[in-house]
């Protein structure tokens, strides 16, 4: 979306105009912003954000590497068309399908007003709002919180707008954007997002990013912040469950693999046990002092060196676990000592689930308390060959 970084350029990419000093910051300002709605991500570990007013959708894009979010939606009036989303970076990609997250992600973005009321975005724990009210006319910012803080009523709202106090620090006197319909000072944003914070329930603090530079600190920041947190009463009045009303238009909808889905766990469960047990078994096999049939497997050559960082105490538990075994031409490995390789232990919580899952995709014993495998196959034959 040209219009966000546009809208970001004349504070970020320092254009030269004569008459006065450019302020550069670094990270550019518009990094910050979306820095600084990482953070409270990290701290807050919300399930489920909305961006509205998401522009170019770089924030949402930051925002998918966050672990704990398992529903990311973009509203924007303009939004785009479907074929641009689905050749972007929001879509999955093959390293998504190599190592599926822990926790389904559905991205999701919307044509449509942050004032018009959609009931698929009513509960989210966040919403963010990056420079958007300024972009609303007196009519539009009238309905804001009606909407966001009243209906869709999320647990955490984030608002940026420019702080005008700083305006004068730079080279040209206007709004930082041509669509901007206000540009607010300090005490204009939070007089009005306190008096929105009381009606609503709500409690706001004040920040902001973007610092002046010295010698200019009263100005403030560049954008200022307001962060507001629903009081813990309004959260349990708004369960009461919302009429479906749906009026945004999807342009772009999208479901990353993750491990919540038995197909990708159980690829991912199985090579991780099959690494594992091939690497005890490529040892087993040349440890010159292994007897074949029957015989333990001596106790360094049952933890694999390579491939997995396992700390001493992890190591401990491992070379305390059922040993691997031999019986004629095949290998077992017991789903005990299975379950104690962090990586498999991190998939699985029990030898029982752990045994449900792996007969469904792979070989196991006749009791099946163990995996079974060839002890030789082609590439060790030619291994030992040599
Ligand atoms: N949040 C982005 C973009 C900010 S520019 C960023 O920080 O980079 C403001 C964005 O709000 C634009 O993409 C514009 O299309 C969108 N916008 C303007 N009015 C809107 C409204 N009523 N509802 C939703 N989005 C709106």
């Amino acid at each position: 979306m040209g219009e966000n970084k546009e809208c970001n350029s004349m504070v970020d990419n320092c254009e030269e105009v004569p008459t006065k000093e450019v302020i550069e910051f670094r990270p550019p300002l518009y990094k910050q912003r979306y820095f600084f709605v990482k953070n409270l991500v990290q701290q807050h570990k919300p399930k489920k954000v909305a961006d509205l007013g998401f522009g170019d959708a770089t924030l949402i894009w930051m925002l998918k590497y966050h672990h704990c979010i398992e529903h990311l939606v973009g509203v924007d009036t303009y939004a785009g068309s479907t074929s641009q989303w689905e050749i972007s970076n929001l879509s999955p990609s093959v390293g998504d399908y190599l190592v599926p997250r822990d926790l389904d992600l559905t991205i999701t973005l919307y044509r449509g007003s942050a004032v018009q009321k959609d009931s698929r975005l009513v509960g989210f724990d966040l919403m963010t709002c990056i420079e958007l009210i300024e972009h609303l006319d007196s009519e539009d910012l009238a309905k804001f919180p009606e909407v966001v803080f009243g209906y869709y009523s999320p647990r955490i709202i984030i608002i940026s707008t420019p702080n005008s106090e700083f305006n004068p620090l730079f080279p040209a006197s206007t709004f930082r954007h041509l669509d901007h319909k206000f540009e607010w000072n300090r005490m204009q944003f939070q007089t009005w997002a306190s008096d929105v914070a009381n009606l609503y329930n709500y409690s706001v603090e004040f920040t902001g990013v973007g610092s002046p530079p010295a010698g200019a600190e009263h100005v403030g920041y560049c954008t200022q912040i307001g962060v507001f947190q629903k009081n813990e009463a309004k959260a349990t009045e708004s369960c009461i469950s919302t009429p479906e009303e749906h009026v945004y238009e999807t342009v772009f909808t999208t479901a990353y693999p993750s491990l919540q889905e038995k197909k990708n766990l159980l690829l991912v469960l199985s090579a991780e046990v099959l690494r594992a047990s091939n690497s005890m078994r490529l040892r087993f096999i040349v440890d010159p002092k292994k007897k074949v049939n029957g015989r333990l497997v001596p106790e360094d050559s049952c933890v694999p060196r390579y491939g997995l960082i396992v700390t001493d105490a992890q190591r401990a538990q491992i070379e305390s676990s059922p040993k691997p075994y031999c019986v004629g031409k095949k290998f077992y490995v017991p789903l005990e000592r299975l379950i104690t390789f962090p990586k498999v232990n991190r998939l699985v919580d029990s030898v029982e689930r752990l045994r449900s899952l792996l007969s469904e995709a792979l070989k196991l014993n006749r009791d099946q308390s163990a995996l079974q495998v060839d002890l030789h196959d082609h590439y060790s034959r030619t291994m030992l060959s040599y």
